[in-house]
């Protein structure tokens, strides 16, 4: 199938998250760790009154009901809420959970499975493929399957990156969605990041040098970390599209390949293929991404 055949885009972009629901759309690790600090400032400092609108949560809501947040935190699409009293909040949103904003006098409707109030302000979690009480423990056995998250602090974390990249001999379109080799990346950031190297998304995990794998990491820091700032993902720079770039970029605008089938290559003019990797498609340059 050449790019061409392949259908348009359609208007709603499962890749990117909305500025203000977040998880709107399908959440990648800049999200939650954006999540984790607005749920920090709203709702740390004071009790929280926790509720399962839903009342598929009832239990758990009441486990947390007038507690204090201590502390969340992210770790790849794993989001988790410490409480005082010594019980997590463990979140992942799946594909299409929404952890969302709303002003505290706004009642939640019965999709909601948890609602978290403190003053004037509630965040309401919706459809999440995980929520739940947990411990500590149990946060451990999740953490210790994930390899490592760009966004969190830790010296080793490229080198780790590094050697368990270059140990996978799946193609690198494939090793970047695995949770266990780098922790929050998803369908757009694994297209684009493969852009940004210069690299085909079929190449062997394997065949990657040190020092690329290395390269890789950091431009992969930079991006997550543009990402959550802005809490949406725009991965292009001003000499490629002509325009300065702001967190406002309009949507078609602010990717080089993602979705952009048969469209030219920003940098080469090329038009912009596709290829399934993973039961899912990525997008690249058939130039720029030499096989
Ligand atoms: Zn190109």
């Amino acid at each position: 199938m050449t790019a061409l055949e392949f259908a348009p885009a359609p208007s709603h972009d499962p890749g990117e998250t909305d500025p203000v629901h977040y998880g709107s759309l399908v959440p990648e690790g800049h999200t939650i760790h954006r999540l984790a600090d607005d749920l920090a400032d709203d709702l740390a400092g004071g009790a929280v009154v926790a509720s399962s609108p839903q009342g598929r949560f009832t239990n758990g809501a009441a486990r947390l009901d007038g507690q204090l947040l201590d502390r969340s935190e992210a770790w790849g699409k794993h989001l988790f809420l410490w409480w005082s009293s010594g019980e997590l909040l463990h979140v992942h949103l799946g594909l299409i959970g929404k952890f969302r904003r709303v002003p505290a006098m706004e009642s939640a409707s019965d999709t909601v499975r948890l609602r978290l109030e403190r003053d004037d302000v509630a965040w309401q979690l919706t459809g999440p493929q995980t929520c739940a009480v947990v411990t500590p423990p149990d946060r451990e056995t999740v953490v210790a399957a994930l390899g490592p998250d760009p966004l969190r602090r830790g010296a080793r974390r490229r080198e780790q990156f590094a050697t368990s990249v270059r140990g996978s001999h799946r193609p690198l379109g494939a090793a970047l969605l695995d949770q266990g080799i780098i922790a929050g990346i998803g369908n757009v950031y694994r297209s684009e990041l493969l852009f940004l190297l210069g690299i085909h998304p079929e190449r062997r995990a394997s065949e990657l040098s040190a020092d690329d794998a290395g390269r890789l990491w950091d431009v992969t820091v930079d991006q997550l970390r543009r990402g959550k700032r802005w809490n949406r993902i725009v991965t292009v720079e001003s000499a490629d599209v002509g325009r300065r770039i702001t967190r406002t970029l309009p949507r078609e605008d602010a990717h080089y390949v993602y979705k952009r089938g048969g469209e030219p290559c920003r940098r080469c003019q090329e038009p912009i293929d596709h290829i399934e990797i993973a039961g899912r498609s990525m997008w690249f340059c058939p130039t720029c991404q030499p096989r």
